[in-house]
């Protein structure tokens, strides 16, 4: 019987604005070069969310109105998430969803929106100006770079123990002022790089596919299955 990863894909159904669900394709698309499947389910507005079924979260981007929606239900789950997180479970959230995972988020209108809490960063509204375009970073660690398309209002700021994703080499970032583009916290990797992400940037996809396999099955060694496969940069 194959091996399955279990993803969940918060709010999926109206935080789908720039097609982020890719990212969820990118994995598969990986996963099945190494006979893996990868199955995803949505859990948003009233939806139980019993995080030890899941190998992986996505929580994509969206608008400013449905952060606002969601962002109750989401405190609702706020215990059961900071548990998956501390417990190093793996995330990517994007955008609005990498928002929202922080203490909390101000709206284009300037109405403030409580978020989690788990994750220490704050997001600024821009009252009348968006950072659209590409964008490109470099991760410090790795020295892996990344390629992406970015479309927000928010301006970003990250607070004690969370790292960039990488620091950037053209386009805003974050917040346009601090050169710095997403977040490092525990396995949680925000950015708001759309694309997806993930099929722009297959090194990253693997790395991520990495730390979902060696916490699922450590006693693999998943490294050298994955290094080898393509990166691709659809
Ligand atoms: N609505 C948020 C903003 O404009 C997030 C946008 C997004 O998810 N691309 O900053």
């Amino acid at each position: 019987m194959s091996l399955t990863i279990q993803i969940a894909h918060l709010y999926g159904n109206i935080m789908n604005t720039y097609g982020d669900y890719g990212n969820i394709v990118a994995l598969r698309y990986y996963a099945k070069m190494l006979g893996i499947v990868v199955n995803d389910k949505v859990v948003s507005l009233g939806d139980p969310l019993v995080a030890d079924e899941y190998d992986f979260m996505l929580f994509g981007g969206g608008q400013d109105f449905e952060e606002k929606v969601l962002a109750p239900d989401f405190r609702q789950k706020a215990s059961i998430m900071q548990e998956y997180i501390e417990n190093g479970g793996p995330m990517l959230a994007v955008c609005g969803g990498y928002q929202m995972l922080g203490q909390y988020f101000v709206m284009s209108n300037g109405e403030k929106i409580s978020g989690l809490g788990v994750l220490p960063h704050y997001t600024v509204n821009q009252a009348n100006s968006r950072f659209i375009g590409n964008i490109t970073i470099k991760n410090a660690k790795t020295q892996e770079i990344y390629h992406g398309f970015e479309n927000h209002q928010g301006r970003t700021f990250l607070g004690t123990g969370e790292q960039p994703l990488g620091e950037v080499i053209s386009g805003h970032g974050n917040n346009g002022e601090d050169q710095s583009e997403g977040v490092i916290y525990q396995n949680v990797f925000g950015t708001y790089f759309h694309g997806p992400i993930l099929t722009r940037n297959g090194n990253l996809a693997k790395r991520l596919l990495k730390i979902i396999l060696n916490r699922k099955l450590p006693e693999k060694n998943w490294d050298t299955l994955i290094d080898p496969l393509p990166a691709e940069s659809f």
